[in-house]
């Protein structure tokens, strides 16, 4: 089988936003590629449709956010934002807080109306847990920030049904994603730079690959056929899972996987607010978007409601988080060592580095991989 009609420089494995950059900047440089996708449409995770004129994001809430000026410059290439702040209410027993924890938090939790109360309170519940020196877990990295009645109402039921794990095997990291902050704040992001692009992220995905030297095969699965792929073609640029790439030959890497649930209401503010956290342990999913107040799009009294559901991963399902714990890290550097030894595959993007990269991350370590690529081939 001959895959490499064209005489392409590079194939590039999965149309996200990895892969999609890398294909830009190398026909940029006069290079041609060809893109395989496995699924049917561009832009991996970022994907969204349009239905009842309201941007769906199909994969999840998808908020560009970064305080990388350059990365924010790149995309704006590509999309004008529509300047989305996301302000997340958090419901716990039919009980509403601000998140992330803020003055907000602590005046609905605990009735303190200043800073020093406020921190005042959560020093004396980190005291009472006994939480001295380095936080060894999510647990105690959580009650430590913020003390005890936040993390047993804010963080340990959905933390625990988003990881599938107790919060005591997790690694302190993932709780630090939020900020904590001592003003009236509830924009969930402490970058400087926001929003959501104003015709979905697909739009993006089009723009970028809209060149005579990229073509895309969707639907097309670099696994089919894999080593005639990597035989025919010079460079090769892989986003796929980096332990499917070596046939799980040390082990498979933990995911955590999620799906989704929509419906479709006849009004135009179901729940008045884009994102909604159910944090009790019994509710069976952990959050609720209504897609139309991201962008204030949408027909008349039509509203599409989507609930998230975390789930085990296996095979049959999307890889969503790579679980980066201990045991999963250790396992990646034995895969990452292994793909170091490969001359013609650069590996990127949340599945090819086997990390949890927002949005932001994944853009600018295309970028980083392009310059590098280019200060040398
Ligand atoms: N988290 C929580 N309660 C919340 C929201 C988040 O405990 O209401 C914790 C949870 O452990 C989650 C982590 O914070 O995995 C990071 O949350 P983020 O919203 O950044 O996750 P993502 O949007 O990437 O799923």
């Amino acid at each position: 089988m001959n895959y490499n009609t064209k005489n392409y420089d590079y194939l590039i494995v999965g149309a996200g936003p990895f892969g999609a950059i890398f294909a830009h900047e190398a026909a940029a440089r006069g290079k041609r590629s060809l893109i395989i996708e496995r699924r049917s449409h561009l832009g991996g995770n970022m994907y969204t449709h349009k239905e009842n004129g309201i941007n769906v994001h199909d994969y999840g809430a998808h908020i560009f956010h970064t305080d990388n000026k350059p990365v924010w410059d790149y995309v704006n290439q590509f999309t004008e934002f529509n300047g989305y702040i996301n302000q997340v209410v958090a419901n716990f027993k039919g009980d509403l807080y601000n998140l992330p924890f803020n003055m907000n938090t602590f005046y609905q939790m605990w009735g303190v109306k200043t800073p020093a109360e406020a921190q005042a309170k959560i020093a004396e519940q980190r005291e009472a847990a006994g939480i001295t020196g380095t936080p060894k877990n999510l647990e105690e990295q959580a009650i430590s920030l913020i003390g005890t009645d936040i993390y047993e109402k804010l963080i340990k039921g959905y933390t625990e049904k988003q990881w599938g794990r107790k919060a005591t095997e997790l690694p302190s990291f993932i709780i630090r994603r939020l900020p904590t902050r001592f003003i009236f704040d509830n924009n969930y992001f402490n970058h400087r730079y926001q929003g959501v692009p104003v015709d979905g992220y697909t739009a993006i995905f089009d723009k970028m690959l809209d060149h005579d030297l990229i073509d895309v095969q969707l639907e097309t699965d670099f696994f089919n056929d894999k080593d005639t792929y990597l035989a025919e073609f010079p460079r090769i640029v892989y986003t796929g899972m980096i332990d499917q790439f070596f046939d799980y030959k040390f082990g498979e890497l933990e995911y955590r996987s999620v799906r989704f649930e929509s419906e479709v209401l006849p009004t135009d503010n179901a729940q008045g607010n884009a994102v909604i956290n159910y944090t009790d342990a019994e509710t069976p999913y952990t959050r609720v978007m209504e897609w139309r107040h991201f962008d204030q799009k949408g027909d008349a009294n039509v509203s599409i409601l989507t609930r998230e559901y975390p789930q085990d991963w296996d095979r049959s399902k999307e890889a969503y988080y790579p679980v980066n714990d201990e045991k999963n890290s250790t396992l990646f550097k034995q895969y990452r060592a292994e793909a170091k030894k490969l001359d013609k595959v650069i590996m990127g993007g949340r599945l090819g580095n086997y990390q949890y990269y927002d949005m932001d991350q994944v853009f600018h370590a295309a970028l980083v991989a392009v310059e590098k690529e280019f200060a040398q081939h």
